[in-house]
C-alpha cells in the first residue's frame, strides 16, 4: 500500500516534466537538404524535430520565433547513412586466415572481450555518420542481438543495428579444414541446416532472439557445400511469414542463381554474377549488395597482408572485372545497396574503413546522388523500413548528419567531412557548437 502511493507519486511529479520535454521542438536549417526519395538536393529547408522524431520539412519562413534552431546553412544535410553489410563482432589482421582466426576467436575469444571490442567497432560507424547497419553474422550466438538491445537501452553509444544472428549455412560453414569431431566449434558460429524441415525451424529459433532479418550462406566457399534449393525455401517461407527479410551470401553464379530461385531478398556480393542472374534480379527487383574494396584500400592491404610490390597485378585485374559487373548490373536494372563488408584491420577505425566502398562506387563508375541513394533510401526500402530511416520525412526517426563540402564535385572528401551528426533525435556531434 505504501509503496503503490510512492509508485503514483513520482509518476505524478515527474509526468508534467517528461510531457513538457517530449514537446520540444528543435529546429535544423539546412543549407542543402538531400532528399534522398526524389534523389535530388533541396535548398534552404528547415527541418523540425520533436524528441526521436521528424516532425516536418519547411521553408526557412516558418522558424517559430523563439525555437531552438541549429545552423546548418553552410553545408549538405543528408539522411544518417546506412551500411548494409557489416561484422562489427568479427576482425581480422589482413595476413590472418578467415577459417584460422574464426576458430582462435571462437575458442579463445570470450564472449564478454568479443562484445565489448565488438561494442567499440560498433560506434565508430556512428561517429563517421552512419547511424544504421545490417549486421550480417560472425557475431557468435547473437552477440549482435546483444549489442543491438545495449545501444536501443541506451547503456552504450552506436548506430542503430539491424541484427541477423547466426547465419544459415550448409555443413561446415564458411569455416573450412576443421575436422568432424570439433564441429560443434561451427555451431557456435553458424546455424547449419540439414534440411527443409530444419530450416524452417532454425528461422523458428531465429525468430525467438529477436533478430531482423535472416542471413544465409547460399554457398559456403572455400566449403564446397552449400544450400539446396528447397532448403532456401523453406528458410525464404518461414522468414517471410514472420516478416522477415532473408539475404543470400553468394560467390557462385549458381549459388545466387539457387538462392533468386528460392525467393531471396538480396544478394550480397555476387562477385561473379552472369548477366542472366542479372536479369532475373532485375525482373523480381532483388538487390545486391557490392562490397568491394577501392583501389587505394587494397593497396594498403596488400601491404599490410605482406604482398610482393611484383606480385599486384590482380588488383588492377579486380578492380576491372568489379568495376565491368557493378555496370551490368546497373545497366540491367539491379537495386543497388550500400554495404562495406568490412572486417579487416587495415590501422584505421572501423567506420572510416567502412566508408572505403563509397570510394569504390564512385571509382566504378557511379554518380554521387546515387551512391548516397543506394546508402540511405534503397537500402532502407529493401529492409522494408524506408519509412523509418535512410529519408528525412516526417515520422521517420530523426537520424541526420551534415557534411561539409561539395557533395557533387568533391563527394569522397565530404563525405569525410561529417559536422553533424543526430541518432534518434540525440546530437553525437556539432561542430558549430
Ligand atoms: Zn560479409
Amino acid at each position: 500500500m505504501h509503496k503503490t502511493f510512492i509508485f503514483l507519486f513520482i509518476i505524478v511529479i515527474s509526468l508534467p516534466a517528461k510531457l513538457i520535454e517530449q514537446q520540444k521542438n528543435t529546429y535544423i536549417k539546412a543549407g542543402f537538404l538531400y532528399d534522398s526519395k526524389s534523389n535530388t538536393l533541396l535548398k534552404n529547408k528547415l527541418i523540425q524535430i520533436q524528441g526521436t522524431k521528424i516532425i516536418s520539412i519547411s521553408e526557412f519562413e516558418s522558424l517559430p520565433e523563439n525555437s531552438q534552431v541549429i545552423d546548418l546553412k553552410e553545408y549538405t544535410v543528408l539522411p544518417g547513412l546506412i551500411d548494409a553489410h557489416t561484422h562489427v563482432l568479427f576482425y581480422q589482421e589482413p595476413n590472418e586466415d578467415f577459417a584460422e582466426h574464426s576458430v582462435k576467436s571462437l575458442t579463445m575469444e570470450s564472449d564478454a572481450l568479443r562484445a565489448l571490442r565488438g561494442a567499440n567497432r560498433a560506434k565508430s560507424y556512428l561517429e563517421e555518420g552512419i547511424t544504421s547497419i545490417k549486421d550480417l553474422g560472425n557475431s557468435g550466438l547473437y552477440l549482435d542481438v546483444a549489442l543491438r538491445d545495449a545501444i536501443n537501452e541506451g547503456t552504450i553509444d552506436g548506430p542503430r543495428i539491424f541484427a541477423s544472428g547466426p547465419i544459415l549455412a550448409a555443413n561446415g560453414g564458411q569455416v573450412y579444414g576443421v575436422l568432424p569431431k570439433h564441429q560443434n566449434i561451427i555451431d557456435l558460429e553458424y546455424r547449419i541446416i540439414t534440411n527443409p524441415e530444419d530450416a524452417k525451424n532454425a528461422v523458428r529459433e531465429h525468430v525467438n532472439q529477436n533478430v531482423d532479418l535472416i542471413k544465409i550462406c547460399a554457398d559456403n566457399i572455400p566449403n564446397n557445400t552449400y544450400l539446396t534449393i528447397d532448403e532456401i525455401k523453406s528458410i525464404v517461407k518461414t522468414a517471410h511469414s514472420y516478416n522477415l527479410k532473408v539475404t543470400a551470401h553468394s560467390v557462385t553464379n549458381q549459388s545466387a542463381w539457387n538462392a533468386i530461385e528460392a525467393g531471396v531478398d538480396g544478394i550480397e556480393h555476387g562477385f561473379n554474377l552472369a548477366d542472366s542472374t542479372l536479369l532475373k534480379m532485375a525482373e523480381k527487383q532483388i538487390f545486391l549488395v557490392p562490397t568491394e574494396n577501392s583501389k587505394s584500400y587494397m593497396y594498403t592491404y596488400a601491404k599490410l597482408a605482406n604482398y610482393k610490390e611484383n606480385e599486384l597485378d590482380w588488383i588492377d585485374n579486380y578492380i576491372d572485372r568489379m568495376k565491368k559487373r557493378l555496370d551490368r548490373a546497373i545497366k540491367i536494372g539491379v537495386p543497388i545497396v550500400a554495404g562495406s563488408d568490412n572486417y579487416t584491420d587495415i590501422k584505421t577505425s572501423s567506420g572510416k574503413s567502412s566508408k572505403d566502398m563509397y570510394r569504390y562506387y564512385l571509382e566504378a563508375g557511379m554518380k554521387p546522388l546515387d551512391i548516397l541513394q543506394s546508402s540511405t533510401y534503397i537500402s532502407a526500402f529493401q529492409l522494408g523500413r524506408e519509412n523509418e530511416i535512410g529519408y528525412i520525412q516526417p515520422k521517420s526517426n530523426a537520424d541526420i548528419i551534415a557534411v561539409k563540402g561539395d557533395i557533387i564535385n568533391d563527394f569522397i572528401s565530404t563525405l569525410e567531412n561529417v559536422v553533424f551528426i543526430m541518432k534518434d533525435g540525440n546530437i553525437y556531434k556539432n561542430e558549430n557548437d
